[in-house]
Order: structure tokens, then C-alpha cells, then sequence
């Protein structure tokens, strides 16, 4: 019912871009013009090696965690960048579909850099939340993000990836404390259904890299044959 409310009360929503609240026009949109679109700081970092070349930030920030097929953020996330108004509706104020155009932009994009992204990713799985949290915001942000990246990818999304229990954030620990805050965080439910598959996990924002490799090692250690990693966001370090 909160996310029948939180999508219906987005269709009352001016189309401006979130970004600038400047109108937007015909061919805009839904959510940046134009210029805000085109200006938004991409990490490029799909296409960056991963595993032993160390020039991957996205697979950088996981420190410890296990290495990665491919890993991506579709753009560079600041406090104070005007772009966090496209998190921050996302996650706080109620606008689910914010996530799937994102995810679908984010999609096409990956898309236009790895045409054969699809035959080397089978299953988009979302980070998950666990239920009592999912229950207050209405939606899990993480699962609409990997809808709309796999409108446009091809790739199934699935729900394999749950959280056993919910952990606060990670920013303020040390990363002994952050290890221990998600250790165990997560729950393959079927691992037969991944087993042997290359899966990609799906986040909203790569901060610490603690949660995201927590989420990695889970998906290796219940049979699949390798995890890539695709943010929204990654932090500003
Ligand atoms: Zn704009």
C-alpha cells in the first residue's frame, strides 16, 4: 500500500529536472534536462579492468572483498553535488520510480559501452533490505534501480539476495567495525537458482564498499560463479 501511495503521488509531480527545477522540455527528461543530463559526472568505470590492474574505483572501494567481473557507478556522488537530489528523492522522499529511470538510463548506457553485457551478466540481484525497513519506505530502492536496468540490459532481476536483518550505516566506523557490522548481513534463499551464474548485485550508492562486498562474498560462497557490481552512486571518498 506505501508504494501504490508513493507511485501514486509522483503523478503530481511538475516535470521539472530534479536536478536544476528548471522546465523541462519535449524530449526531456523525466528526470534531468538536457544540460544537466549531459553535465552529470559519469565514473565511466564499467569498462575499467577490475580484478588485478587496481585502476577500478568501484572495485577499489570494496578493499577487502572478493574481485569483481565488472564494476560500475554511473556517476560520481558528492554531498554537495546538486546531483544527490536524484538519491535523496529516491530514498527519502518517497519516488520509486526515480530508481528505475535512473536504472534504465544506467542500463542504456552499459549498454552503448558493453553490447554483450547481457551474455556476460544472467541475473541482476538487488541488494536486499530487510522487511521491516522495505515495509516503512514502501519499496526497496536497490530492486527499482534493477528494474530499470534491466528493461534495458535484457537481464532478469531477481530476489535471491535477502538481508537478514537490518544494519545502520557504515560511514563513521573503522573498518574492523564496519566489517563486523555486515558480517552475515545477507541470505542467498535458493542458492540452486544461482548457482554457476555470473550475477551482477545491484546497489544504490557505493560508500564504504563494506555492504557491497559482504553482498559479493554471500553470492561466491552460495555457488555463483562470479559477481559484478553495478551503484547508481559511488561516494565521494
Ligand atoms: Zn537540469
Amino acid at each position: 500500500m506505501r508504494r501504490v501511495l508513493a507511485t501514486a503521488s509522483e503523478l503530481f509531480v511538475p516535470r521539472v529536472c530534479k536536478v536544476c527545477g528548471c522546465s523541462l522540455g519535449r524530449g526531456e527528461g523525466p528526470l534531468l534536462c538536457l544540460d544537466c543530463f549531459v553535465k552529470l559526472p559519469r565514473t565511466a568505470m564499467h569498462t575499467a579492468p577490475t580484478a588485478s590492474c587496481g585502476i577500478n574505483a568501484v572495485q577499489e572501494r570494496l578493499a577487502d572483498g572478493p574481485p569483481l567481473l565488472l564494476a560500475g557507478a554511473w556517476f560520481y556522488y558528492s554531498r554537495n553535488s546538486p546531483y544527490t537530489a536524484l538519491v535523496r528523492g529516491l530514498k527519502y522522499y518517497g519516488r520509486p520510480s526515480w530508481g528505475v529511470e535512473m536504472g534504465r538510463a544506467y542500463g542504456a548506457e552499459l549498454l552503448a559501452d558493453i553490447p554483450d553485457l547481457a551474455s556476460r551478466i544472467q541475473v541482476l540481484l538487488p541488494v536486499g533490505m530487510h522487511w521491516r525497513k522495505e515495509i516503512s519506505r514502501g519499496y526497496n530502492q536497490s530492486e527499482r534501480i534493477a528494474c530499470g536496468l534491466g528493461e534495458t540490459t535484457g537481464i532478469p532481476v531477481g530476489d535471491n539476495l535477502r538481508a537478514v536483518r537490518s544494519h545502520a550505516t557504515q560511514t563513521r566506523r573503522s573498518a574492523e567495525e564496519r566489517r563486523r557490522n555486515v558480517h552475515d548481513l545477507f541470505h542467498v534463499e535458493h542458492p540452486h537458482e544461482i548457482h554457476g551464474l555470473s550475477v551482477a548485485v545491484v546497489d544504490d550508492i557505493v560508500t564504504t564498499g563494506s555492504t557491497a562486498a559482504e553482498a559479493a562474498r554471500t553470492l561466491l560462497e552460495a555457488g555463483a560463479a562470479s559477481v559484478s557490481l553495478f551503484a547508481i552512486g559511488l561516494a565521494n571518498s
